[in-house]
């Protein structure tokens, strides 16, 4: 087993540091007796879903399918490739592994591979994967980098039907001969533009091609610049398209402004807005990881219950962190944009940019966090002097004007930003190459 420093040269990314902490990963929900499934007729089932499926959903509160289930399920069953862009919160691990579970039908080989780019999605996937499976004697395992080999490798070892897995950590156990992809006939590509920003895509190759050529290929991205139409040109055969709502806007169950503030009084006013606002639970984006530590102590010498997500936090503290969010111990969540991206958090009441996003397209991935599944949830960003023009590209990129808003009473100091002619001549930033993009968040 390869333990030692990460290695360059060879294309690969470099990998992160690996702390001995074992995720659990996700334990199989099956029922201790055996369940009698109904008969079903339901919209799910008229999808061409199976009772069991159908009865699954329906025992999960979901009464109708969301529009990517509608398009994507019947495609899926079917046994084409697709290409599916959705809105964030739409419903698309359902789109994906509801068809899967009923293609695989039963216990086997290794036979479904799902490469999603970060260890929480994974993590994410797997557990939907166990939840949609309940009714089945499917087997669903997961493998993700920053944490030890030793219950990932037994698990492989004693064999299941479908992986969910980040691509460096992957290769590491094929290279180890842990696992094989020889009989991998439906492969997930998910989130892969944002594998792409992460510097993923010459992993990706390599893991498409130790696939069988004959297989079902999904693929799943927010957005399609020509590097990964070229991937999907590569790994897909006569892909059917998939795509729901308009990609650069933002579900229409958020409310969102801009909060216009000098630099120098920006965390007054975040305190200002969290002592004014009825909210669940909060979601803080920072733009750097020191900028979220930093953030994160004050907010905790106000009295907040606190937790932080960015790259430089090891396995144990992002799980522990986002585990204490999940389960209302702590209220407020500061993240970089490592947490922007298809986390399924329930009940996010309120994201707060704390700082713009340097790309418009974050922004919709940002606020996206809340107003998930039906659920309403409103979106403030803090703009200062230096955000103009980003906040302007953020308004080009949803074809939309944001409101300005100001907190009433609060002492503010006067500046251009409440000029509204000047906000009106700012011309907005060209978005930077996604290439270009660090990694490390
Ligand atoms: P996703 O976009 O896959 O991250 O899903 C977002 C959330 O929507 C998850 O919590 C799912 O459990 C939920 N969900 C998925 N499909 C449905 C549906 N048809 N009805 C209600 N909730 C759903």
């Amino acid at each position: 087993m390869r333990s030692g420093p990460a290695r360059h040269g060879d294309g690969r990314r470099p990998r992160p540091v690996r702390d001995e902490f074992e995720h659990p990963g996700h334990v199989a929900e099956k029922p201790a007796v055996p369940v009698n499934i109904p008969k079903m007729d339901t919209p799910f089932s008229k999808l061409g879903l199976c009772d069991a499926l159908a009865f699954t959903v329906q025992e999960k509160g979901y009464t109708e399918p969301t529009p990517i289930q509608v398009q994507a399920i019947p495609l899926i069953l079917e046994g084409k490739d697709v290409i599916g862009s959705a809105q964030t919160g739409t419903g698309k691990t359902a789109a994906f592994a509801l068809p899967i579970i009923q293609r695989l039908a039963g216990h086997g080989a290794m036979r479904c591979l799902i490469l999603e780019p970060t260890r929480e999605l994974a993590l994410q996937v797997e557990e939907a994967f166990h939840k949609y499976a309940q009714f089945t004697d499917l087997r669903v395992t997961i493998v993700y980098g920053g944490v030890g080999y030793g219950k990932q490798t037994e698990d492989l070892r004693r064999g299941m039907d479908i992986l969910a897995a980040t691509p460096g950590r992957l290769l590491d156990h094929l290279e180890q001969r842990n696992c094989s992809l020889d009989k991998i006939n439906i492969l997930v590509l998910d989130e892969v533009d944002r594998m792409l920003d992460m510097g993923f895509l010459p992993d990706v190759r390599r893991i498409v091609q130790k696939c069988p050529a004959d297989r079902q290929t999904l693929f799943f991205t927010a957005t399609l610049p020509p590097e990964i139409e070229h991937l999907a040109s590569w790994a897909l055969r006569n892909p059917s398209k998939v795509e729901i709502g308009r990609k650069h806007s933002a579900a229409d169950t958020i409310s969102h402004c801009f909060y216009p503030v000098v630099a120098s009084q920006k965390f007054d006013l975040l305190q200002l807005l969290l002592e004014r606002t009825d909210f669940k639970s909060v979601l803080i984006f920072c733009r750097t990881r020191m900028g979220a530590d930093r953030i994160a102590a004050r907010l905790v010498q106000k009295g907040h219950s606190v937790g932080v997500m960015h790259s430089d936090r090891n396995q144990r503290e992002r799980v522990e962190a986002l585990d204490s969010f999940k389960s209302g111990k702590i209220e407020v969540l500061v993240a970089t944009d490592i947490a922007a991206r298809g986390l399924d958090i329930r009940g996010i009441s309120h994201v707060i940019n704390y700082d713009v996003p340097e790309n418009a397209e974050d922004y919709v991935h940002r606020i996206g966090r809340t107003g998930r599944a039906h659920h309403t949830g409103e979106a403030f960003t803090l703009v200062t002097e230096d955000d103009v023009r980003d906040a302007r590209s953020i308004e080009r990129f949803i074809g939309a004007s944001v409101e300005r808003k100001k907190v009433e009473g609060f002492p503010y100091v006067y500046s251009a930003l409440f000029d509204q002619k000047i906000l009106d001549d700012a011309v907005p930033k060209t978005s930077t190459s996604r290439l270009h993009r660090g990694a490390r968040r």
